[in-house]
This record gives structure tokens, C-alpha cells and sequence, in this order.
């Protein structure tokens, strides 16, 4: 499932090919994937031009100069392709192409169709259901020790819970908060009202950190992705602990790493250096 550095790596790909761009067409194949597309989508958004592509939480945000905006989400397996050129022919899962004006197509494919693609506007996208609870982006200035501690103040709850809800801090799934939390040496069962003064501000480096170091892996294999096939969004990393279970930690070596089950998900840390 893309998390936040996939999605913001899926935005700084389509940016070349859509930001400024008229779309020419937009053409759906089916009427809906999760949910079903607005019945006016590809009439409001074609012969529009893109003003830019933003980002909220896991949402891409495509802006139009009219007003309106897209909001797309990946689900748990749809990606973007980029297409030049002689444009193939679509194949079974190959829902929805953006097609510009310049004869760029921007393809969306979702075989298991969690995906979604909806429309809201300037003046109401705030209180967009699907936008209005979403917390503090945690690579926006909105985001801080001080934010993220107010956040934790009272609760009961692990801290790992408390990162993977989406009121406290958007965008980040089990695989960014394992490795968060390994960086700044709290244990995934620390209880959140705990992480408080120093220990937030190091989470708080931690998280920014490790995002941007996704992100940055992902536009380095994102030159080699976009080259051959134009797909666009899912990248290896190099984990310290996620998927890790029993081999030695990277920081103490004494230690295995372990795996717990925490709220159904799981969670990979290293009983020695983080406490
Ligand atoms: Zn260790």
C-alpha cells in the first residue's frame, strides 16, 4: 500500500507531464472504483487546464484553473503511468487516461480497485469529507515537536496507534512509523502521552527524516522507473527494521529484531535501543 513518500513521488512525476497542461480528454472505462466517479468528472476537468498537483496526506490534489479540483487516491494497488508517443492500447485494468492536449497520457491502473478518483473545489475542499479530519502533514510547516506532543498529551494508547491515526499526523502507514520510531529510539509500546518535550522532538526529526529519505530514494529510482515503461510510484527501500523480523538490529548488532502484532498491524522494532 503506497504511503506518503509513494504518493509524493507519484506527484513529482505527473508534475512534468500535467502541470501547465490543458487535458485534452479525460476517459473512464468503468463508473467507478471504490466509490463511483461524479457523474460530470471528465466533462468538468476536460479542456481545462491543470494549474498544479498538490498533495494531502495520501490525496493527490490535481488543481484546475477553473476552480475544481481532483482528488485521487492510489488505494491499496492503482498506479500512474506516463505515455508518449504511440499510446498503447489499454488493457484490462487500465481504468481512467487523463490525455493532454500536447498528446501526453497520464494512465491509471487499479486492478483491485481501491483506488478512488472524486472532485470538490477551491472553496469546499476543506471540508471535503475526505479532507476535513485529516491531520498535520508531517513535512508541512504545520507539523512540529510542539504540534505533535499537543497531539499525544492524555493518550493511553501505544504510540505506535497514536502515529497511525490520521488526526495526529497524515500520511504515514506501518511501514514509515516502524522505522520512525526505531530512528528515535521509542519503543513502539511506549505509551503516546509519554512522548513529550525531547523525546517528541526527536520523533519529530526522525519522522521528517525518514520521509524524505523515502522520497528521495524514490526520485532516484523514479529516473530509472519513468525510462521504460513510464510507471510511476512504487520503489525499494532500504529498511532498518521494517521486514526485518530476526535479523540483528543495524545499531546495537546484539539484538534481533522482533515483530509484535499491535491493533492488528504489524510492528518491527528492536527491544534494545528502543525503550
Ligand atoms: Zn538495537
Amino acid at each position: 500500500m503506497p504511503e506518503l513518500p509513494e504518493v509524493e513521488t507519484v506527484r513529482r512525476g505527473l508534475q512534468p507531464a500535467l502541470e501547465g497542461q490543458t487535458l485534452k480528454s479525460v476517459i473512464l472505462r468503468r463508473p467507478n472504483l471504490r466509490i463511483p466517479f461524479p457523474k460530470d468528472f471528465a466533462k468538468r476537468l476536460s479542456g481545462v487546464k491543470v494549474e498544479r498537483l498538490g498533495r494531502r496526506a495520501k490525496y493527490l490534489l490535481m488543481h484546475m484553473i477553473s476552480g475544481d479540483i481532483a482528488i485521487i487516491h492510489l488505494g491499496m494497488s492503482g498506479h500512474m503511468t506516463v505515455l508518449e508517443g504511440d499510446i498503447p492500447e489499454p488493457g484490462k485494468h487500465d481504468h481512467v487516461d487523463f490525455c493532454t492536449a500536447n498528446g501526453v497520457t497520464v494512465r491509471f491502473c487499479d486492478p483491485r480497485r481501491f483506488g478512488l478518483m472524486t472532485l470538490t473545489t477551491e472553496e469546499e475542499m476543506e471540508n471535503h469529507k475526505l479532507i476535513k479530519n485529516i491531520g498535520p502533514d508531517p513535512l508541512g510547516n504545520g507539523f512540529n515537536a510542539d504540534v505533535l506532543a499537543a497531539a499525544l498529551e492524555g493518550r493511553g494508547s501505544p504510540i505506535k496507534a497514536a502515529l497511525l491515526d490520521q488526526k495526529n499526523v497524515s500520511g504515514l502507514g506501518n511501514i514509515y512509523v516502524s522505522e520512525s520510531l526505531f530512528r528515535s529510539g521509542i519503543s513502539p509500546k511506549r505509551l503516546a502521552k509519554t512522548v513529550q518535550g525531547a523525546r517528541a522532538e526527536k520523533l519529530t526529526r526522525a519522522i521528517r527524516d525518514v520521509l524524505n529519505e523515502a522520497i528521495a530514494a524514490g526520485g532516484s529510482s523514479l529516473k530509472d522507473h519513468v525510462a521504460p515503461d513510464g510507471e510511476l510510484g512504487y520503489f525499494q527501500h532500504n529498511f532498518n527494521v521494517y521486514g526485518k523480523e530476526g535479523e540483528p538490529c543495524p545499531t546495537c548488532s546484539t539484538a534481533k529484531i522482533k515483530k509484535i502484532v499491535q491493533s492488528g498491524r504489524s510492528t518491527f522494532y528492536c527491544s534494545n535501543c528502543q525503550r
